[in-house]
């Protein structure tokens, strides 16, 4: 019972140190907004880099014509073809394939890399059907959406500034990932213009804006997490270039890597982020580590409370061993003997013979993991709306604010979403709430670089 106590001590502690109340998210969202500020302000002037998109122009709804677009993700990519049908017809047709990125690949050689995509894409351009060939003398026109910090130079080229989301491929870094995608092509003998280089964001919030007028934000919970927005022109010190001519640009904030003293930090962030690349924000948010935490909490009460019997069971040692997806089957156990914590401890930790309140316990923890990086999303949309000035009720006006999300954890994970929703409502207030929208934009990024594409086509 000494024991047991002990483990429990372990959880208490933890969730307490997890704690997100109303204030300090509150806090977290000011601080979210004076970075984007700064961000803004010049270049470096924050942990946020709000990258500047070149897409001063949202989807208005007459893109026409057919459009590949190619979605590098952190786990799988894309690829798609669709055929807009200009004013008001929308998406006439779209089909795509989802591919798996070897995990050798990711740790090797830019070359590498590009050329397994290309091939992939060639592959996929050599099955297209009657209705999707060209005009005889154009080009393809691919939108390619690489969801990495790429300081953007143009709507079609950028240079890498860091990998994350466990690539690092140390030859690709600083370079233009769209001119190693067209020599990929070329090597491939693909004939494709990459016509447009977009963010994940910055796809989600063109493809949500198409089906969406009143679409303004975007935030990606996947693997990582990231969110963009429409800023004022005039409210970007930093941008010298051409002016835009709608008086609007869209931003790629880069928010995984938002810092502030003011995060619920434990020993065991604390210890992860020692051990990896990737900042805070992300790591207490996005899909790629939520299930990474819950093991390294398990671990220490196996190793200090022997949770798990006499000796701390093998594979609890192996980072990432427990995935996001495997934490959300437990967290949404609803059987009344906690079936699905047993058999996903058996399978995925090889530890058997857990009783009721080991499992109880487990799912305990799954929630406080779960909850605190939902919290922590929803501060960081209310540092967007307070930016934007939305996040107040103004008399008289019927302005609806909506932020189309996307990711496979926003998706799949129904208590993170859920909580992130109610959180919202929450820090907002009941009266302010009415008016924003929080909604599933699926697929968004892959579709929404195919109408970026199709907006900075070469035969508009
Ligand atoms: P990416 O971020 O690589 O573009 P996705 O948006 O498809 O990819 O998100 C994939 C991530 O979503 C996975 O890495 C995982 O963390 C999370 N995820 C997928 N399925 C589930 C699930 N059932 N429950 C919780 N998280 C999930
Ligand atoms: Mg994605």
């Amino acid at each position: 019972e000494g024991k047991w106590g002990k483990a429990v001590g372990i959880v208490k502690e933890f969730e307490e140190k997890c704690g997100t109340p109303a204030s300090k998210l509150k806090l977290v969202a000011d601080a979210m907004t004076v970075e984007m500020h700064a961000g803004l302000a010049s270049e470096g002037g924050s942990k946020l880099k709000m990258i500047i998109s070149y897409v001063d122009n949202l989807p208005t709804g007459d893109e026409k014509g057919i459009f590949y677009a190619l979605d590098l993700g952190g786990t799988n990519f894309r690829v798609l073809r669709v055929q807009l049908g200009g004013k008001d017809a929308g998406i006439v047709k779209q089909e795509f394939e989802e591919v798996s990125i070897p995990p050798n690949l990711m740790t090797g050689t830019s070359d590498g890399l590009f050329d397994y995509i290309a091939a992939e894409l060639s592959k996929y351009v050599s099955q297209e059907g009657q209705e999707f060939q060209l005009p005889p003398g154009t080009q393809r026109e691919l939108g390619f959406t690489f969801s990495f910090p790429v300081m953007q130079t143009s709507i079609n080229s950028g240079n890498l500034v860091r990998w994350t989301k466990g690539f690092d491929i140390d030859d690709a870094v600083g370079r233009d990932v769209v001119v190693e995608l067209t020599k990929a092509m070329k090597r491939q003998g693909l004939n494709m213009n990459v016509s447009a280089l977009v963010n994940d964001t910055v796809g989600t919030l063109a493809g949500g804006r198409y089906s969406n007028k009143d679409v303004i934000a975007s935030v990606i919970l996947g693997t990582g997490t990231n969110a963009a927005y429409v800023e004022r022109a005039q409210a970007i010190p930093k941008w010298h270039g051409v002016p835009s001519k709608s008086g609007e640009m869209v931003i790629n904030m880069e928010w995984g890597n938002f810092r502030s003293s003011h995060l619920p930090l434990t020993e065991y962030d604390h210890a992860l982020d020692a051990d990896s690349l990737n900042p805070d924000f992300e790591k207490m948010i996005s899909g790629m580590y939520l299930g990474e935490i819950i093991r390294r909490v398990l671990f220490r009460m196996a190793e200090e409370a022997a949770f798990f019997g006499d000796t701390v069971p093998p594979k609890l040692k192996v980072p990432f061993v427990l995935r996001t997806p495997e934490m959300s089957a437990m967290h949404h156990d609803q059987s009344s003997d906690l079936k699905v914590v047993e058999n996903k401890l058996k399978d995925v930790l090889e530890i058997s013979n857990t009783s009721l309140r080991m499992r109880r316990t487990i799912v305990e923890l799954c929630n406080i993991v779960a909850t605190r990086g939902a919290r922590l999303a929803a501060a960081g949309i209310l540092g967007i709306l307070k930016k934007m000035g939305r996040d107040i009720a103004r008399d008289g006006e019927k302005q609806k604010t909506v932020v189309a999300l996307d990711g496979g954890l926003y998706e799949h994970y129904s208590e993170y979403s859920k909580c992130l929703a109610n959180t919202l409502e929450e820090l907002l207030g009941e009266e302010v709430y009415k008016s924003i929208f929080v909604e599933h934009a699926n697929d968004g990024s892959g579709i929404g670089a195919a109408l970026l594409a199709a907006s900075h086509s070469l035969y508009r």
